[in-house]
């Protein structure tokens, strides 16, 4: 039965253990399919999170979706063309069930103008990341990643952990939303501003932001005396970060870290510039997209200035993945990139040995199947002190939504191991139903993206794009049941190109053998793509698990 969704109700929480399809693969993917829509932001338009990252291109498209997860045989192929159904073909029982491409342009045509004229005939939608790819899990999706980067900073500068420490971010979106409860769980006082107050009213509901100030003094008084009393505190603030910012640095306060997660990789459809409502910038969307790019890049320009003052000062300031400084130096900030990106500064150790975001939903939509599957984690990881630490944390503090699931940082050989574990559990009815596992597109092998994963790698093989389409290839070979290969839309067409895969855990034997060729390939390809690029935590994963390396 699907549970109501208080958030969207008209889009409920699936689970239970009725199938609509005629197998659990083709189940297990229309449930995420519906998972996606009950967490998203804005469901009704199908939009999911990134400020236009869909989950199908339009309705009648979703509608031609489920009726083909309902309808088809385990020996088909959907095949979806960014975010439409083109093709129901039969191939066989391992190849996978869908495979999608989507808003992948060619090179010179691969422009935010160029996007936006091709959504407007209908021709095109972008995917995030995870929305189209139907991955997405809600802000509990990124929250892992947010808690890594800000306890990475803490051993490096703060003694361990941020308490008594000050944070200054913006952005209480779709992944953003994760900030002020990974701030929390790394002991800081965390401050996030956001131009929406739905934004921040919803991120309370869930549990996520346990304040919202009226006003920027009452904000800064309220993390003046948690950080005195080293009080972990999150404390949302309707505004501008374009105004907010500014003003921070002009009563001379420099926070302790800062960062950034708005949606300024679109000026159209995800900034609010300075001086404008979300409704004044809805009313432009369609007329005044040239006023709108101007108007939002000169309040990045405002913005990223504030930060680079804060960073003078000694305030430890990075890029959290949104195009930030890429806008920023478009706009004539000619040291935007003073400012690191948090995957060259703080992950790229982790992404060298494939260690990276695995998550898993369970499709039964019960809390206790994740709970099972912690202690799990926790018996065959005791000495892994990232993911032990983690789940316990994790356990403790994140609210599920939608569908339960989790996110933990495992590597090469963990997840597979994880993973056939898990379907053991599922075919001795230990768990109440299957259970999904996929890995954020960003991921060692799976994206490149100059400006935030791949940015001054070893080698300068920033912008080559061959290994997510190699990884997809892989994938496929290797019977994973969803594959996708996803290109940047809005404001990041022309700087991304990644691959996501999905694959089900139902209890079978055909499954075990999935997850052991799919999530071993990817990982293997994840520490082979670093090797290439010069990285010596790769070949010591090569030589340590054997993986077969070809070196020339
Ligand atoms: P979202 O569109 O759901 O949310 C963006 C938020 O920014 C909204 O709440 C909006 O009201 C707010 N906002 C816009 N302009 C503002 C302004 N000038 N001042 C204050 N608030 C403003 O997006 P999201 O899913 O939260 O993603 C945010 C950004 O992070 C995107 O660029 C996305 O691509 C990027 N991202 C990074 C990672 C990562 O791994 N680091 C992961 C996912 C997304």
């Amino acid at each position: 039965m699907p549970k109501a969704n208080p958030r969207h109700p008209d889009f409920p929480i699936p689970g239970g253990p009725e199938l609509r399809a005629k197998g659990w693969r083709q189940e297990a993917l229309l449930r995420l399919l519906e998972n996606v829509l009950s967490v998203g932001e804005d469901p009704d338009n199908l939009v999911v999170y990134a400020a236009l990252g869909k989950a199908a291109r339009n309705w009648p498209a979703h509608r031609a979706i489920v009726k083909a997860l309902i309808e088809m045989d385990e020996d088909q192929t959907l095949i979806i063309q960014s975010g439409k159904p083109v093709g129901l073909l039969k191939t066989h029982a391992k190849a996978p069930l869908v495979i999608m491409a989507n808003c992948n342009i060619v090179g010179q045509w691969a422009k935010a103008e160029v996007f936006y004229e091709l959504q407007r005939k209908g021709l095109i939608c972008w995917g995030g990341l995870t929305a189209g790819a139907w991955q997405y899990i809600g802000s509990q999706g990124v929250i892992q990643g947010t808690y890594e980067i800000f306890m990475r900073i803490a051993e490096r500068r703060f003694g361990g952990d941020l308490s008594g420490r000050f944070v200054l971010t913006a952005g209480l979106g779709g992944m953003g939303g994760a900030q002020p409860l990974a701030g929390r769980m790394a002991g800081a006082a965390i401050l996030c501003v956001d131009i929406d107050p739905e934004r921040a009213k919803k991120r309370q509901q869930v549990g996520y932001l346990q304040e919202i100030a009226p006003d920027l003094d009452t904000a800064l008084a309220m993390i003046d005396a948690a950080v005195k009393d080293k009080r972990a505190l999150s404390v949302g603030l309707v505004g501008n970060a374009a105004e907010i910012y500014p003003e921070i640095a002009r009563r001379g306060i420099v926070p302790d870290v800062v960062t950034d997660q708005t949606s300024t990789h679109d000026l159209v459809y995800g900034y609010v510039p300075k001086g404008m409502t979300v409704d004044q910038v809805k009313s432009l969307r369609d007329d005044g997209q040239g006023q709108l790019m101007a108007a939002s890049r000169a309040s990045i320009v405002e913005h990223v200035t504030a930060m680079l003052d804060f960073q003078r000062q000694g305030a430890e300031v990075f890029d959290n993945g949104n195009l930030i400084r890429t806008q920023a130096r478009e706009g004539g900030v000619a040291n935007a990139f003073d400012i690191p990106i948090f995957t060259e500064a703080y992950l790229r150790p982790l992404f060298a040995r494939a260690i990276g975001p695995f998550r898993w939903m369970a499709l039964s939509g019960e809390e206790s199947d994740i709970a099972r599957i912690d202690d799990l984690l926790l018996e065959m990881f005791p000495d892994n002190r990232i993911v032990t630490n983690w789940i316990k944390l994790a356990r403790e503090h994140i609210p599920f939504e939608g569908l339960p699931a989790r996110i933990a940082w495992l590597g090469h050989g963990e997840r597979t191991a994880l993973a056939r574990r898990v379907n053991e559990l599922v075919a001795s009815g230990a768990l109440k139903g299957p259970v999904a596992f996929s890995r954020d597109h960003l991921d060692a092998g799976a994206m490149a993206h100059p400006n935030i994963m791949t940015e001054r790698m070893k080698d300068g093989s920033d912008a080559i794009a061959d290994w997510p389409l190699l990884d997809a290839m892989l994938l496929c070979s290797s019977m994973a049941d969803l594959v996708v290969v996803h290109s940047g839309g809005g404001g990041y067409a022309g700087y991304m190109t990644s691959c996501g895969v999905t694959v089900v855990a139902d209890g079978t034997q055909a499954a075990d053998e999935r997850l052991d060729h799919a999530l071993t390939n990817d990982t293997a390809l994840g520490v082979i793509r670093y090797a290439d690029a010069g990285y010596d935590e790769s070949f010591e994963e090569i030589a340590a698990k054997g993986i077969g390396h070809v070196k020339v």
